[in-house]
């Protein structure tokens, strides 16, 4: 058997070498490094992937979303509604431009913001709700959109984990995550589901006038070189990381494949076991599994993750400590919050390996173990 890892970029890149290292050699032949052609026919065959108007790349999934709340014009005193269960960038981002994140609580079932928790936390200084498509599962977007309409805020989508993610609304229209709210924000590190050989970001939006705003503000604040019109910054991807994730976008699909396969495979040998609750996969989504994230039920977690690693099996605790119990949060009143099923899953739940190139002698392996632990 092959020895397991979280993720397996490495044998991913030598599927494609040829490929990518002549596309990387051409970029350094060209010697345009930032900005240039391959940066643009990145960004237009990403819009054209999730049909929205506007990709603007940027340098990483945290300046993603810092940028899309500078151009909606997000500052102290303002508020953003986020779930506290994810990645800690999603909130960072509002942090550090002095705007409070307030947490909501997630659903049990998606892992994502409860849309029936919003409106009680809403206040005269909120703008914005930022849902993150956790794992690969899309939040419930229609819900979320309502809301944010009938109270006039903006919706931010952190979609750095499920991107080609298909969302269907109840009239049938299929929406990419991403492009629903007014601006959707992606992470190209290594090992999200587009994953470049270094960092990367990007927002999405179908709305011209925030489409230049992001642009802007990822440059500098200027339209025209040296002619700075508002406040910026400095986040740009460069043109090898376009020039390898515009190979990889070819392939993206096909890698969403390749991991809601792997997730059947876990689901079949999980079946039945009444310790362990699977990812569950609402039918408005195509969740596309950047994560295979388990609930367990009176079972020992951290044992079985120390258990799992005696056994060479990676595995992972998305995320140890939410966000409103971490202690950068203690000036916003974090540990104030009442967040019971952020709290309880915090504790129960545990990721597996999955990628493009696990293959069902890997997974077997890791189901056994598990249910070894689970069943002794
Ligand atoms: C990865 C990630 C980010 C940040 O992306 P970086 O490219 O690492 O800055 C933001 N939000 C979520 C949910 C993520 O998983």
């Amino acid at each position: 058997m092959r020895p397991l890892q979280m993720v397996d970029t490495k044998t991913q890149y030598l599927k494609i070498k040829e490929e990518v290292d002549r596309a990387v050699l051409n970029v350094l032949e060209s010697s345009v490094f930032i900005g240039g052609p391959v940066v643009q026919g990145f960004a237009e065959h990403l819009a054209t992937y999730h049909g929205v108007k506007h990709v603007i790349p940027c340098a990483n999934g945290t300046d993603a979303l810092q940028i899309a709340m500078m151009a909606l014009g997000l500052g102290p005193g303002d508020e953003v509604i986020t779930p506290s269960f994810t990645y800690i960038a999603t909130v960072e981002a509002a942090a550090i431009l002095g705007v409070k994140p307030v947490f909501v609580d997630v659903d049990e079932a998606t892992f994502c913001i409860d849309p029936k928790m919003i409106e009680a936390a809403i206040t005269p200084r909120t703008k914005a709700i930022i849902p993150v498509h956790l794992y690969g599962q899309a939040a419930d977007m229609e819900p979320i959109m309502e809301i944010a309409q009938r109270h006039t805020l903006y919706v931010i989508e952190d979609n750095a984990q499920a991107i080609g993610n298909d969302y269907t609304f109840s009239d049938g229209t299929v929406k990419k995550t991403g492009t629903i709210g007014h601006v959707g924000t992606t992470s190209f590190y290594p090992s999200k589901n587009l994953g470049a050989y270094g960092d990367g970001g990007a927002m999405t939006t179908n709305d011209d006038i925030l489409a230049e705003k992001l642009r802007m503000i990822a440059a500098h604040g200027q339209k025209q070189r040296y002619y700075h019109e508002i406040i910026g910054c400095n986040s740009r991807l460069d043109a090898v990381q376009a020039a390898i994730l515009d190979i990889k976008l070819k392939h993206l699909n096909e890698y969403i494949d390749a991991r809601r396969k792997a997730a059947d495979f876990y689901d079949r040998g999980f079946a039945g076991q009444a310790a362990i609750s699977v990812p569950y996969r609402a039918a408005n989504n195509r969740h596309v599994f950047h994560q295979y994230t388990l609930t367990l039920h009176g079972v020992d977690r951290d044992a079985l993750h120390q258990y799992l690693a005696e056994q060479k099996i990676p595995s992972m605790i998305y995320y140890p400590v939410p966000c409103h119990r971490q202690k950068m949060f203690d000036a916003f009143g974090g540990a104030d919050y009442a967040l019971p099923v952020t709290d309880k899953l915090t504790d129960k739940v545990i990721s597996l390996p999955i990628h493009t190139e696990l293959d069902e002698e890997q997974q077997q392996y890791i189901i056994n173990a598990v249910l070894s632990f689970v069943n002794r």
